[in-house]
C-alpha cells in the first residue's frame, strides 16, 4: 500500500517515528504543504524554503510540494496516491493542533486516517504530569519528571521506497543558507567536540558565542531532541557532568513549554497567570521603535536587537535582558515584544517564545517575581565584560575600548560617533515599574 508522509516541523528522515511507521507500511510519498498562513516572517520562510531544498535531496527529488490550504491539499494529494492513511508527527501548538483537526475531519470523510506518531519533543507535551496527572507550571519539579518519565531510543535510519510519480509545485526562489539534516548534525558533532566542555558557563556570555545555535535546527526539526539525548548518554564528550546536564536542562525549558502551552493554548498571546492582571502598561510607539531598532541608548540592549535584525537570532541571555527592559523600563505589555521576535527570530516558536516573554516579564510559569528588575548595564558588564558584544553589533561604539562600550555617556567621546542618548533613565524607571506594581497591590 502507499502511504503520504505529511512533513511539518521535522524536515529530516533520521531518527523519525512517524517516517518509520509510513514506511513500514509500503511506498511512502513525502509531501511539505506550503501554508500560507505559516508565511508570518519572511526571513523563517526563507530559512523553511532552505531546509526543504535540503529534504527534497535527502528524499532523491520525490518531495511533493503543494501550496495551499492544508485541509485541502492533503486530501487532494492523498486521494492522488491513492494512499489509505496520512502520518504526521503529532502537532502541539496552538494553530498546528487546530489545522490538524480540520485535515483530519476532511480525511475521514473520504476514509483515509490521519495518524500521528511521536512529536518534535523527547516527551510528547501532556505525557508528564505530577501525581494528581496535573501539569507542572514550575520548572525544577517538571525537569525531574520529564527525567523520570524518559524517552525511547532513536528510531535508527528507515528504509524508505519513495514514491515520485505525484507532481509537485516548484520551491520558491531562496537564499542560500546552511539548513537541513545533515549540516544540523555536522553543527551538533561541532559543539559537542568543540564548546560543550565550559558550557554551563559560557553559555551565559554572548561575547563568547559558545551556545550550539541549534535552536534553528529544532524549530525545524531538522534534528529531534532524542538524538541530541541520545548521543550524549552514548559519547564521552569530554565536557564535564555538570555542562551535560545544563545543556540537557536546556533542552527541558523547550519541552516545558511546550508542554505549558499544550495546557494553556490562549497563553501564547495573554497571561498565563492572573497575579498582573490591571497592571498599568503604555502604548508607546516611539519608545516601542527605539527599542525595535537598537537605539535605546542602551548598549547591551541596542547590540541585542541589532543582533536580531542582523542575524535572526539573538543570544539567550540579552533575550531576557531586552525583555525585561522592555516590559520594566518602557513600561509596555510583553505580546508587543513577543510579536517583534516572532517577526525576526528564525527559531521563532510559539510555546518558548511567549513563555520566554512571559517568564521576563513576570506572567508565566515559575516567573522571576516582577520586582527583581534586570539592570541593562550592570548585566552587560558582567556578561560582556570586555564590551566585545557591544562593539560587535553597535559600529558606533566601536571606539570605545574594553567595557567603555557599555557606558558611553560616562566618557568624554562617549557619544561622537553618533550613538543615541538614553531615551529612559533605569533608575527612574526601575522605581515606575515598582510603583505601578503597589499601586496594582492596592487597587485590590
Ligand atoms: P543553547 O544554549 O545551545 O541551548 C540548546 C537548546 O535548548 C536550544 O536550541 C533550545 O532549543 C533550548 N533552549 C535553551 N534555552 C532555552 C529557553 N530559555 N527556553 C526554551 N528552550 C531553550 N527559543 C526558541 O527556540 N525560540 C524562540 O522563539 C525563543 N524565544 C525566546 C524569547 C525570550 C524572551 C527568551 C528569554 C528566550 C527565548 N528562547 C527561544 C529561548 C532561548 O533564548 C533560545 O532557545 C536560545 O537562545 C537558542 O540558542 P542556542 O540554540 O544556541 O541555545
Amino acid at each position: 500500500t502507499t502511504s503520504l508522509m505529511w512533513f511539518r516541523r521535522d524536515l529530516r528522515l533520521g531518527d523519525h517515528p512517524a517516517l518509520q511507521a509510513a514506511a513500514a507500511e509500503g511506498q511512502v510519498v513525502p509531501l511539505f504543504v506550503l501554508d500560507p498562513r505559516l508565511a508570518g516572517s519572511g526571513r523563517r520562510w526563507e530559512r523553511l524554503l532552505a531546509s526543504l531544498a535540503a529534504l527534497r535531496e535527502e528524499t532523491d527529488g520525490a518531495l511533493v510540494i503543494r501550496q495551499g490550504d492544508p485541509a485541502e491539499v492533503v486530501a487532494e494529494v492523498a486521494a492522488e496516491a491513492g494512499a489509505s492513511q496520512v502520518h504526521v508527527s503529532t502537532e502541539t501548538n496552538p494553530y498546528g493542533r487546530r489545522r490538524d483537526a480540520a485535515v483530519e475531519r476532511r480525511l475521514a470523510a473520504a476514509g483515509i486516517g490521519l495518524v500521528g506518531t511521536g512529536s518534535p519533543y523527547a516527551v510528547t507535551p501532556g505525557r508528564v504530569r505530577n501525581a494528581s496527572g496535573d501539569p507542572y507550571r514550575v520548572f525544577t519539579p517538571f525537569l525531574r519528571a520529564w527525567r523520570e518519565h524518559g524517552w525511547r531510543a532513536p528510531a535508527g535510519d528507515p528504509q524508505v521506497e519513495w514514491m515520485t510519480k505525484l507532481e509537485s509545485d516548484p520551491l520558491p526562489a531562496h537564499s542560500d543558507q546552511e539548513a537541513g539534516e545533515r549540516a544540523a548534525l555536522h553543527r551538533w558533532e561541532d559543539f559537542r567536540a568543540e564548546d560543550l566542555a565550559g558550557y554551563a558557563t559560557a553559555r551565559d556570555r554572548p561575547d563568547l558565542d559558545r551556545t550550539s545555535r541549534l535552536s534553528v535546527a529544532l524549530k525545524f526539526g531538522e534534528i529531534h531532541p532524542r538524538t541530541l539525548l541520545a548521543d550524549l548518554d552514548a559519547h564521552g564528550t569530554g565536557a564535564s557532568g555538570e555542562d551535560v546536564e545544563r545543556f540537557v536542562a536546556e533542552l527541558a525549558w523547550r519541552e516545558f513549554y511546550a508542554d505549558v502551552l499544550w495546557h494553556d493554548p490562549g497563553s501564547a498571546w495573554r497571561d498565563l497567570r492572573d497575579g498582573l492582571d490591571g497592571m498599568r502598561y503604555d502604548e508607546d510607539p516611539e519608545l516601542l521603535e527605539a527599542w525595535k531598532s537598537g537605539t535605546t541608548g542602551y548598549p547591551f540592549v541596542d547590540a541585542g536587537m541589532r543582533q536580531l535584525l542582523g542575524e535572526g537570532w539573538m543570544h539567550n541571555r540579552v533575550r531576557m535582558v531586552v525583555a525585561s527592559f522592555l516590559v520594566k523600563d518602557l513600561h509596555l505589555w510583553w505580546p508587543a515584544g513577543a510579536r517583534h521576535f516572532m517577526d525576526h527570530l528564525l527559531d521563532g516558536d510559539m510555546a518558548s517564545n511567549s513563555h520566554g516573554w512571559q517568564w521576563a516579564a513576570g506572567t508565566g510559569t515559575d516567573a522571576a517575581p516582577y520586582f527583581r528588575i534586570f539592570n541593562p548595564v550592570t548585566q552587560g558588564l558582567r556578561f560582556d565584560p570586555q564590551g566585545d558584544y557591544v562593539r560587535r553589533w553597535v559600529p558606533e561604539l566601536r571606539h570605545l575600548p574594553g567595557a567603555a562600550a557599555h557606558e558611553p555617556w560616562r566618557h568624554r567621546e562617549g557619544l561622537a560617533q553618533g550613538y543615541p542618548e538614553r531615551v529612559v533613565d533605569h533608575a527612574e524607571e526601575r522605581r515606575e515599574a515598582l510603583d505601578r506594581l503597589a499601586e496594582l497591590k492596592e487597587s485590590r
